[in-house]
């Protein structure tokens, strides 16, 4: 059960802006048009101190600022809403995942130095000048890479995620060499489980890029070393010859909530609070009809949103209300059809994972 007093740990979606395109992220449809759902909300640095007053800040162990639909560092109030959390807070970690392409080198050492060494910021650079563009669309690397350079020389912490596609698997060791020489403290490969369709509950090997227009620009290709390869993907075989289809395997399978165990929440940009980023990425998917997935159907029996909105309501009332209630009982169904979550059985089933199967 979710306890306000077990919490440790926010993720908080601060904004839902972004200066990139990547084909894969929820914000825009294959990399090309903005996704017309897009609430276009930001968190100021008084909604997080509404939020996150004093008594929460000194309970968190750690707050991490990433998101589904925006990237922080856009952020109109990010660097004043670390300020308030490493003053409020001395001792917790502070973290955040960005493309780095935004802001000024100056903008970089004031964040290293609120972060201090209490914490890390994780770049997303996908391949070097030639190749981070196919996936960080317009984001400029060299910019990045001043900006990086900025946040290390001022004491940060900074780690370089590679996700693996076919375009820039040839690449992966001279950017690490690269890394080392920048003084990046870690150099992480992504294997990304997002070549799946979720409407089709099927892998696929490639997927189209498109322009601003929306026609198809280019194809990204899944990685050819199978060591690069997400390995839930690889498993999907196995999974239908035991239960006959994926579907069947998310009616059956167990869930353990990861969120629950680790006692962390997130909350999106509008404010409101769901039990993990997975539950909240259902918000405004671009291929659904405004407010019709399965997340929407539990918001609404359990009251709307105004009840999981925590620029009205207090975290703690949130966290005994009846969504919370809800998306638990969820895992206790039968099937997707008597209510358990796709999303739940997705993500936190057995054997098909392809978040946890990304590292
Ligand atoms: S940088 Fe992040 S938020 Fe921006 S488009 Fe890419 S994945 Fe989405
Ligand atoms: S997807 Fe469902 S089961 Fe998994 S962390 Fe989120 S709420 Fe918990």
């Amino acid at each position: 059960m979710y306890r306000f007093e077990n919490i440790k740990q926010i993720h908080l979606e601060i904004t839902d802006r972004c200066n990139a395109s990547c084909p894969q992220c929820a914000r825009n449809i294959l990399g090309g048009k903005e996704n017309p759902h897009l609430s276009k909300t930001e968190l100021s640095l008084a909604d997080v101190k509404k939020i996150l007053p004093p008594h929460i800040v000194h309970q968190l162990k750690r707050v991490f600022l990433c998101g589904n639909y925006g990237d922080p560092g856009v952020g109109k109030d990010t660097l004043e809403v670390f300020q308030y959390l490493r003053e409020t807070n001395p001792e917790m970690n502070l973290g955040m995942n960005t493309n780095g392409g935004m802001r000024s080198p100056n903008w970089w050492a004031s964040l290293a130095e609120t972060i201090q060494r209490k914490g890390d910021v994780k770049f997303g650079l996908d391949g070097l000048e030639d190749t981070n563009k196919l996936y960080r669309k317009n984001v400029d690397f060299h910019k990045a890479m001043d900006n990086i350079q900025s946040f290390i020389d001022h004491g940060g912490r900074a780690v370089w995620e590679y996700i693996v596609f076919a375009h820039n698997e040839h690449q992966v060791e001279e950017a690490r060499a690269l890394s080392q020489r920048m003084g990046f403290e870690k150099f992480t490969i992504k294997k990304t489980g997002r070549f799946f369709s979720n409407t089709r509950l099927k892998g696929r090997e490639r997927q189209e890029v498109h322009d601003s227009q929306g026609e198809i620009e280019y194809f990204l290709e899944k990685p050819k070393n199978p060591d690069y390869q997400n390995t839930s993907l690889q498993k999907e075989g196995a999974i239908i010859n035991e239960f006959g289809s994926l579907e069947e395997y998310l009616n059956q399978t167990q869930i353990q909530c990861k969120t629950l165990e680790e006692g962390s929440i997130y909350i999106s940009s509008q404010g409101y609070v769901f039990p993990c980023c997975w539950t909240g990425n259902q918000l405004y998917l671009w291929y659904n009809r405004p407010r019709s997935s399965e997340i929407w159907k539990v918001i609404k029996e359990s009251g709307g949103e105004e009840f999981i909105d925590a620029k009205k309501e207090k975290l703690e009332n949130i966290l005994k209300g009846k969504f919370f209630e809800n998306i638990q009982k969820s895992w206790n169904c039968s099937s997707l059809a008597t209510g358990k979550l796709k999303v739940c059985s997705k993500t936190c089933g057995q054997s098909f994972n392809q978040f946890k199967d990304q590292y």
